[in-house]
């Protein structure tokens, strides 16, 4: 599965502009979480070096049904999923395809929750053809950043390496 698409697997490098713009935004979002896409050149597979913020739907589902969305943004974040799917095909067809979801976590540190592997992965299956960077910001400062990748045929993740470059 990772065969056209290496950035599954992790190594990546991301320029530094890139990550000071999912750095700006988690700041931002404090103290909720912040979330949206990094693309890269498809020919260039394991760079990324353009990140794409989205809305954290979290709030919007939670005033709606707080029974089935009993969190809200300061703990969880939600994709529009449509946006999403729109986002990856999009990408796909620009030769600029979307390699992570990135988002932050507050006041913790950027491991990937149970939460996120639930969201993410599903019967062993990864839901979106892509990586995963947390942030975390902690009393309103970036704190760490981690690359996370899905372990195949589970619905496990696993740490890899980000390489942050000079664009
Ligand atoms: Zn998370």
């Amino acid at each position: 599965m990772s065969g056209d698409k290496p950035w599954i697997s992790g190594n990546l490098r991301i320029t530094k502009e890139a990550m000071k713009a999912i750095e700006e935004e988690a700041i931002r979002c404090y103290p909720s979480e912040a979330c949206g896409f990094v693309a890269g050149p498809a020919q260039d597979p394991l760079l990324l070096d353009e990140t794409i913020h989205e809305v954290n739907e979290a709030d919007k589902y939670h005033a709606l049904d707080p029974e089935t969305f009993p969190r809200t943004s300061r703990t969880y974040f939600k994709l529009n999923e449509l946006r999403a799917s729109r986002r990856f095909e999009e990408g796909e067809k620009s030769g600029r395809p979307i390699k992570v979801i990135y988002h932050s976590h507050t006041d913790t540190t950027a491991h990937f929750s149970e939460e996120d592997a639930y969201t993410f992965a599903s019967d062993g299956q990864l839901m979106w053809p892509c990586a995963f960077i947390v942030v975390s910001v902690v009393d309103g400062k970036v704190e760490e950043r981690r690359l996370h990748i899905h372990r195949p045929g589970t619905n496990e993740f696993e740490e890899s390496t980000l390489e942050i470059i000079d664009g």
